[in-house]
């Protein structure tokens, strides 16, 4: 049985480990039983400032590094990630109740996300911008980084968006400090461990759990030169305020509330199954990109809501730790309240409860699970088809024509990823082309790849993780001329 005692946490400054900081303690609570199993210390702006002076203190030797040693040192670290499997799926479930399965496969992913950008970290080259006039002016760029990067991420998946961002980012030759949020501190501090195991030079990478105090400090630092956050859009907009103060640039990966067109000439198995999973399985509907909404061409409306119904019966709900477990409990008891409020809503807008709708009762009743919901005949103006719900709940609603698709689709503020289900090639095109969202992913086409660029328009934010745009983001281009 897999030993579940969450590990020691500390906050990792150079090369120090402490063990107490100056922002107090934050208890862990285990989301399965609605118990504190641990105490978790937390960053202060003290800590925050040694931290950002520590990645700025190495920041001149890391940017000198040949390129080809930043390579090893990544290519070493995705070693280690593999390597950590078992204890990083341990720690994930630990962290948010996230199934072990699913724990298990941010893994891989995430040493694939960190290889792509040791790959990069020696190919980085500039463009030659060619002469001028008469006086022959030569110029090229240089692509430079930033210097210290500050790095806040939120709780849902916290392997893969360390992995999403610090490998890039010192790609390119930046530090960073990072910022985990204060409810999944676990996999933060073996990531820690593995970057020093790797041999990063104290200083590259510190990572500190702190509350959102922390992370306000870490924006302002007036030495962290730019910010990459994922998180909700409240919280965004706050960091924009402070960054406005130094005209810092950020990146940031906001929320979602994805549409999934299912068109009547859909292989309708496949995007029942995965339109189902996708939304009320998956991390128990707790992930950015997921497909949340799911408009269905009328043709096939009936026969739609029938079978993801079936589906979402079928999931089994319970004990992350047990290997047959596909989802688990969502986050905190807060998010169980704004769940279940938003579920109460929908009800009174009119939306039809097809399945779900209730918690868990009998020996998981205390903790913070939620039946997979699925309600159909949604009014594409209601709260459930306009904002994140962030938990296990699906909003079908009906459409007759492509345009009314498009149009409902990109109604909603938000443009962080579309999902298209069609055998008409033509039409996912053109469907595609007119969808405002980062990405479009057609026929149950997976999200996250390294190659891809990832990040929304909209309330969703702004910026690229992944493919060589992501590693743009952490590069500033010099032009240099001469005559
Ligand atoms: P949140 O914005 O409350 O918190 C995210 C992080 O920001 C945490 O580390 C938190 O401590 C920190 N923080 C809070 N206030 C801060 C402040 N004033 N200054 C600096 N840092 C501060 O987000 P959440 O509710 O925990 O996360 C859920 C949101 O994250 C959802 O909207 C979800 O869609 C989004 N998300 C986006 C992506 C993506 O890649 N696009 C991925 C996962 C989650």
């Amino acid at each position: 049985m897999t030993d579940r005692t969450p590990p020691a946490v500390h906050l990792r400054i150079g090369s120090e480990r402490r063990s107490s900081g100056s922002g107090g303690v934050h208890q862990h609570v285990n989301p399965v039983t609605g118990q504190s199993d641990a105490e978790i210390p937390l960053a202060g702006e003290a800590e925050i400032d040694e931290a950002v002076r520590a990645a700025h203190a190495a920041s001149a030797g890391w940017r000198g590094t040949r390129p080809a040693d930043r390579r090893r040192l990544l290519h070493k670290l995705a070693d280690l990630l593999d390597g950590n499997g078992a204890e990083f799926a341990r720690r994930g479930t630990l962290d948010n109740g996230t199934p072990i399965s699913v724990a298990g496969g941010f893994v891989p992913q995430s040493s694939d996300w960190t290889r792509y950008y040791a790959g990069w970290a020696d190919k980085i080259s500039s463009d030659l911008t060619a002469f001028h006039s008469k006086d022959g002016e030569i110029g090229y760029t240089l692509a430079q980084p930033y210097g210290v990067i500050g790095v806040i991420i939120t709780w849902n998946g916290p392997l893969i968006s360390l992995a999403m961002k610090i490998p890039a980012a010192l790609a390119a030759g930046n530090t960073v400090v990072v910022k985990p949020s204060e409810l999944t501190p676990f996999c933060g501090e073996l990531f820690a461990d593995l970057a020093e195991e790797a041999g990063f030079p104290p200083g590259v990478v510190n990572i500190l759990p702190g509350a959102p105090e922390a992370g306000a400090a870490l924006v302002s630092h007036p030495l962290v030169k730019k910010i990459t956050f994922t998180g909700g859009p409240a919280t965004a907009k706050k960091i924009l305020h402070s960054c406005a103060d130094l005209m810092k640039p950020a990146c940031l990966e906001l929320g979602g509330k994805s549409a999934n067109i299912i068109f009547d000439d859909a292989d309708l198995d496949a995007a029942c199954s995965h339109g189902t999973f996708m939304s009320v399985a998956v991390l128990s509907g707790q992930g950015c990109a997921l497909p949340t909404r799911m408009l269905v061409h009328e043709p096939v409306y009936d026969a739609v809501v029938g079978r993801v119904a079936e589906i979402a019966k079928s999931i089994t709900v319970g004990d992350p730790f047990d290997p047959a477990t596909v989802s688990g409990p969502v986050v905190s008891k807060a998010a169980l309240g704004r769940i279940m409020g938003m579920i109460e809503q929908a009800k009174l807008d009119g939306a039809r409860l097809v399945t779900g709708g209730a918690r868990l009762e009998g020996a998981l009743a205390a903790g913070y699970f939620i039946e997979p919901t699925v309600f159909a005949d949604v009014d594409p103006a209601s709260q459930l088809a306009q904002q994140e719900v962030f938990g296990p709940v699906l909003a079908i609603t009906p459409f007759r024509t492509e345009d009314e698709a498009v149009e409902m689709a990109n109604s909603t503020p938000y443009g962080l990823s579309a999902y298209i289900q069609t055998t008409d090639l033509r039409r996912a095109h053109r469907v595609a082309d007119k969808l405002v969202t980062g990405e479009v992913l057609v026929n149950g086409a997976v999200n996250l790849g390294v190659h891809r660029p990832f990040g929304g328009v909209g309330l969703s934010g702004f910026g690229k993780e992944g493919g060589r745009a992501g590693l743009e983001e952490f590069l500033q281009v010099k032009s240099v001329a001469m005559v």
